[in-house]
């Protein structure tokens, strides 16, 4: 027999595999509070009305000519240009400086997942052979960080007792750099904002120790920015921890900061694939226009070009202002439903973690379940929840809020 006999079965997505379950599941009851979909009041995915003006502007320029032929490696030349602006002035007023001095090379990814896909293909080829993850996470984050090539993949603590833990959090890194005799930096992976699946951030002054230790450790940060926007509602205001990082009377990162970002959730271009990876480097230079070359060569290796039509959408919504402002709009009215939606479970169930809605961030709420309660959910109410008991907030609408709160008090 030949070697593709002896090949396992790879176990199914954590969260994806239960979509699946959840599609053939016949009860006209049944509710998705999986995936990281945002969903409106009628259990609809809707298009932003930003993205759908800006839709609407691009079809119409198609109508004359539909240019349908590659992106250059590197993305979109506009695209690139309006992020940088959108990411590194807009909402990071520090970043100017950076621009100004041409330090940052930017590539335009498959959304999120597309980034860090690139970010830990050129870490692992050039730089780091170790990477620190929260414990709980994103589950997908180990599995494209040892796609990319990267052999040791850690956790620090993160949660502990319904609470954040950067105490834990902290003697974790110490208590690693101790012992390790790894030449090479570690990377550590921070969540920008309603960290995924807990929900919970650290405040500004906890982001400061922690920044002050990832650089007295000599760790490259990589800031994971899925939810821009989701959190308070103002994209600005939760950028906090790119401003943070790229305060430069405070930090330096010799071998660069990483900044993986999407426009998945805070633009439902979800499918569209529409994201970026950008390297602060540390000098410019030589050093930027190397790293630029680097990150063209794997993308051209790994999928040659992204796709058009998202980013081309995105690119009309951040260079029209008023389709901008209005985007900005969409964004506090999505916001505003996931809070509203904690505001009614907390009218429904006695628990802790609804009783301070500053606490948890975010399209999710961290229930706190145990694995057997999410089982019995799902098998006799057919709820489905990720089974660490994630539930994702826009999945609760006015119609199924009762049945669901219902089975939660329940279990
Ligand atoms: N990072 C985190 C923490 C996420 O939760 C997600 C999506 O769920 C992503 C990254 C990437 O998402 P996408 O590739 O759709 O932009």
């Amino acid at each position: 027999p030949g070697r593709i006999q002896a090949i396992p079965m790879a176990p199914p997505d954590k969260i994806l595999g239960l979509t699946e379950q959840f599609n053939v599941d016949k009860n006209p009851k049944k509710t998705n509070l999986t995936v990281g979909i945002y969903k409106d009041n009628w259990g609809q995915v809707t298009t932003f009305p930003s993205v759908a003006r800006a839709q609407t502007i691009l079809d119409q320029s198609f109508e004359m000519n539909t240019d349908l032929s590659y992106l250059p490696i590197k993305g979109c030349p506009d695209f690139r240009e309006n992020v940088l602006k959108f990411l590194y002035r807009d909402s990071c007023p520090e970043g100017v400086e950076l621009l100004d001095q041409d330090r940052i090379s930017f590539v335009q990814t498959l959304s999120g997942t597309g980034a860090l896909a690139v970010a830990s293909k050129f870490l692992s080829l050039f730089i780091s052979r170790t990477v620190w993850f929260p414990d709980p996470s994103w589950p997908n984050h180990a599995n494209v960080f040892q796609n990319n090539g990267f052999k040791n993949i850690n956790y620090y603590t993160y949660y502990k007792e319904g609470k954040l833990d950067v105490d834990g959090w902290i003697q974790d890194l110490e208590k690693e750099a101790r012992e390790t005799t790894d030449e090479y930096p570690p990377c550590i992976v921070l969540h920008a904002c309603c960290h995924n699946p807990t929900g919970l951030d650290p405040t500004l002054e906890q982001w400061r120790r922690i920044l002050d230790k990832i650089q007295e450790l000599k760790m490259i940060p990589i800031i994971d920015m899925a939810y821009q926007g989701l959190d308070t509602g103002d994209l600005i205001k939760d950028t906090y921890l790119l401003r943070l990082s790229l305060d430069k009377n405070r930090y330096q990162w010799p071998n660069g900061l990483f900044l993986c970002q999407s426009f998945a959730k805070n633009m439902g271009l979800y499918g569209e694939r529409v994201g970026s990876l950008s390297v602060v480097t540390p000098s410019g230079g030589d050093v930027k226009h190397n790293v630029d070359s680097q990150l063209k060569k794997i993308v051209r290796g790994m999928y040659s070009s992204p796709p058009g039509y998202g980013s081309r959408v995105a690119n009309i919504v951040l260079s029209t202002p008023h389709l901008k402002d209005l985007w900005f709009e969409d964004v506090k009215n999505v916001a505003q439903r996931l809070q509203s939606v904690k505001a009614k479970m907390a009218e429904r169930l006695d628990w802790e973690s609804l009783k301070d809605p500053s606490r948890q961030h975010g399209m999710f709420l961290y229930t706190g379940l145990n694995t057997s309660s999410v089982d019995i959910l799902r098998e006799r109410f057919s709820i489905y929840l990720v089974q660490d008991g994630r539930l994702s907030l826009s999945g609760l609408n006015d119609s199924n809020i009762d049945y669901v709160c219902d089975a939660l008090r329940k279990v």
